[in-house]
């Protein structure tokens, strides 16, 4: 058996937050989507490492500073665990997209470096994410996408509808984690 062990990946914008057409600059733009507690309650309790990963290309466009992204993600985390949620690592790709870099997404570069340094097996591991960028990341790294409505998701399926035969498609974040765990 391996010792290695399953990891939720979890998109930030759209899956955990409300998109912004101009993106999540400041803590006071970070607006929690509604029933997003409920299902970090539930993987805080499973076996699955809870594992964050997203694209934020504001950093590379000169639009927000490193330290402020910082700061937002570690505000969302005291949130989520002051709703008895869990947040093991958060990833994320600084890079604007004509930097051509090996993590943003669709690449799947940060989930190979949370693999090596968490030690997660990805084959049994999931990304639930609310893009086609997303869905592409998850299958370049092995791991298993799922593909939420929220955020960009409705918007993004109606341009990819071959998506829907080759991923599952859920409402929220709550939804996938009926589909992972069980309802
Ligand atoms: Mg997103
Ligand atoms: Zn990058």
């Amino acid at each position: 058996m391996s010792n290695k062990k399953p990891a939720i990946f979890l998109d930030r914008d759209g899956v955990i937050n409300h998109n912004r057409p101009d993106y999540v600059k400041t803590w006071d733009e970070f607006v929690f989507l509604p029933n997003v507690f409920v299902p970090f309650r539930r993987i805080a309790k499973s076996k699955y490492l809870v594992v964050i990963i997203s694209n934020q290309s504001p950093i590379g466009r000169g639009i927000v500073q490193k330290a402020v992204v910082d700061e937002i993600n570690m505000l969302m985390s005291a949130e989520i665990e002051r709703h008895k949620g869990r947040v093991d690592a958060i990833y994320y790709c600084p890079h604007a997209p004509e930097d051509h870099c090996d993590c943003r997404k669709p690449e799947p570069g940060m989930f190979f470096q949370a693999a090596q340094e968490l030690g997660i097996d990805l084959a049994n591991s999931f990304y639930v994410g609310d893009a086609v960028s997303d869905v592409q990341a998850a299958l370049r790294a092995g791991c298993r996408p799922i593909m939420v409505l929220s955020g960009r998701g409705e918007e993004q399926l109606q341009k990819n509808q071959h998506l829907r035969e080759i991923v599952p498609v859920v409402k929220d974040l709550a939804a996938a984690l009926d589909l992972i765990l069980g309802d």
